[in-house]
């Protein structure tokens, strides 16, 4: 049985009211992401970094997971999957989706940067380590920081073999270069993304073998219909 990989970003998300961060009023325009997402500078700016995550973590709280997501968990139960998202909402998990790989992290967990503890989070995060005072980061990458689950991620992306299927859903590709490797793979390829690829993209739409454009929780079934025809 063929199987079938998934690489989503933060456009699946964006009709279920998550702003994405690189389109028009996404969230890099109004923070600087210098200040609130900087593995270097954080603890420099730990008020407004939390202020800054509080506010994601409250957006995310009140989203409801949407058509696509519910689609991908409906495909878990069908297919051989593979699910690896650079989001750090919990929208396909809430859709029934298990195993999902969080390259990026996740908003509703924090770390200590100095005992380690771990913390499960709903709400707001105020103050520091409850254990050891020290400085508690929310676990999600920042910009300059190692990014402990590309392993993980690599090892999926260097293992689809010629019957497999890699589709990508809403993501420019700036931060993971995912269009390389539909690019030189040897597997059917398919992008869903809302727009033509421009120069404001990594992402290229001529590196897939299908490309969609349009609002995911639409494209998504015309998917669902070419999954049909050539899943194995
Ligand atoms: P991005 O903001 O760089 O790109 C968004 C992409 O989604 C664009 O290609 C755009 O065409 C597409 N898109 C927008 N609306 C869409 C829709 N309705 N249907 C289909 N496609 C749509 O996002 P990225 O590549 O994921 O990189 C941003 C980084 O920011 C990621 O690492 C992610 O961790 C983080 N982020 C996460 C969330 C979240 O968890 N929901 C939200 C914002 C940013
Ligand atoms: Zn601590």
């Amino acid at each position: 049985m063929s199987k079938l990989v998934i690489f989503t970003g933060a456009g699946i998300s964006a009709e279920s009211d998550i702003p994405t961060f690189r389109d028009n009023d996404g969230v890099w325009e109004k923070y600087d992401l210098n200040v609130v997402c900087n593995f270097d500078t954080w603890k420099d700016n730990y008020n407004i970094v939390h202020a800054f995550y509080n506010k994601r973590r409250h957006d995310i709280n009140n989203a409801k997971p949407n058509a696509a997501h519910h689609q991908i968990a409906k495909w878990q139960k069908q297919y051989n999957i593979k699910i690896i998202t650079q989001n750090i909402d919990n929208l396909l998990e809430l859709a029934g989706c298990h195993d999902v790989l969080h390259v990026h992290g996740n908003i509703h967990k924090m770390k200590c940067s100095e005992c380690h503890a771990e913390y499960d989070i709903v709400n707001d995060w105020v103050g520091n380590c409850r254990y050891c005072s020290g400085y508690v980061k929310p676990d999600i990458v920042f910009f300059n920081e190692m990014a402990p689950k590309y392993e993980d991620m690599f090892a999926i992306l260097n293992n689809i073999d010629v019957d497999d299927v890699l589709l990508v859903m809403g993501t420019s590709g700036q931060v993971i270069d995912i269009g390389t490797y539909a690019r030189h793979g040897d597997f059917v390829s398919i992008l869903s993304n809302f727009e033509t690829s421009s120069e404001k993209y990594q992402i290229q739409d001529s590196d897939f073998d299908y490309v969609f454009h349009g609002k995911a929780t639409q494209k998504i079934f015309e998917i669902d219909a070419l999954l049909k025809r050539i899943m194995q």
